[in-house]
């Protein structure tokens, strides 16, 4: 078996209207995942003769891997029982910064095993990515989406023409079960009928293929709580409206900020005027399932 590559790209939350807890302990919710050109990269190869199982090495990554589970649970689910397997991630999506990192690396191991197996099975692969993560199955066959239920029912968006998207990453990390909790303290979520009708309204606004929502739609309702937990990020957004961004707003659950700019230059712009933060900005573009990013670059420019 030669070595199998799959790029895994980054997504962002272009809004998120937070709502109620469901009986399973997650939050409904309403958002719109758009992937990045900014990928990890994953290369499956055969596990050393003599190993003891399926192995993933993830430099910069402690503790349990998702990749791991993924390959555990797709075996499960699946019966395979191919030779053992090693998969290598060579990460470039910032770690626990509400860009879905682990659960792209996931969806990408997925399509690699369905590669090396040839079990291209939909609704087996979408049942272990429901599994692992609500987060997940939107990176099985990552383009743009507008998620609901938990973020696992996925509805297609048409594509947008390219944007810019500065992503001002910071130098520590917020749980994600951290930031919903602080959401449920703050009495955040929205009624499920409110949600319901910001869905209906994103599906009219994004039909024709626009970059991103007008600002009255494009809120991310898990703010105020990623703000209450890293006050610092109001400061950032402030700074990212002042590089000139038409909308600043926290990623997902934070404390990655994304501000969003007509064309890719402008973008490029406000990464070199916040040069001076660290971790740096970067400017990176939309993502599309047609064109695959070229393997040996991360597609982020700064
Ligand atoms: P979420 O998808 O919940 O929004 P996130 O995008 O904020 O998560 P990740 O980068 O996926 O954050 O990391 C969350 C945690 O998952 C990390 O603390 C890390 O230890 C763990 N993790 C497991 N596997 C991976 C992986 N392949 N890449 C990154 N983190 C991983």
């Amino acid at each position: 078996m030669s070595a199998l590559r799959e790029l895994a790209p980054a997504k962002i939350n272009l809004g998120l209207t937070l709502g109620p807890l469901r009986e399973d302990g997650r939050h409904r919710l309403v958002t719109v995942m758009q992937p990045v050109a900014l990928c990890d990269s994953l290369e499956l190869i055969p596990a050393e003769i003599g190993s003891s199982g399926d192995r993933t090495l993830c430099p910069g990554v402690e503790g349990e891997n998702l990749v791991d589970k993924a390959v555990a649970r797709f075996r499960q689910a699946s019966g395979w029982s191919g030779a053992a397997v090693q998969i290598e991630i060579e990460k470039k999506i910032p770690v626990a910064a509400g860009m879905a990192g682990g659960s792209a690396d996931a969806g990408a191991a997925l399509r690699l095993l369905s590669r090396v197996s040839g079990i291209s099975d939909e609704e087996l692969l979408m049942a272990v990515a429901r599994e692992l993560g609500a987060d997940v199955p939107g990176q099985l066959q990552p383009r743009r989406y507008l998620a609901s239920g938990a973020g696992e029912e996925l509805r297609a968006l048409p594509e947008a023409a390219p944007f810019g998207i500065l992503v001002v990453p910071s130098d520590h990390g917020l749980s994600t079960a951290n930031v919903f909790a602080e959401a449920d303290r703050l009495a955040l979520p929205r009624s499920i009928a409110e949600l319901e009708s910001r869905q209906a309204e994103l599906v009219g606004a994004l039909a024709a293929g626009a970059a991103f929502a007008p600002p009255e739609l494009l809120v991310n309702d898990l703010e105020p709580a990623a703000v209450s937990l890293a006050p610092e990020l109001a400061w950032t957004l402030d700074e990212v409206r002042s590089a000139g961004a038409e909308q600043a707003l926290v990623c997902g659950s934070g404390p990655t900020v994304i501000g969003l700019f007509g064309e890719l230059d402008g973008a490029r712009g406000a990464a070199l005027a916040l040069s001076g933060r660290t971790p740096a900005p970067f400017a990176v573009e939309p993502w599309y399932p047609t064109v695959m990013p070229n393997a040996n670059s991360d597609g982020a420019t700064a």
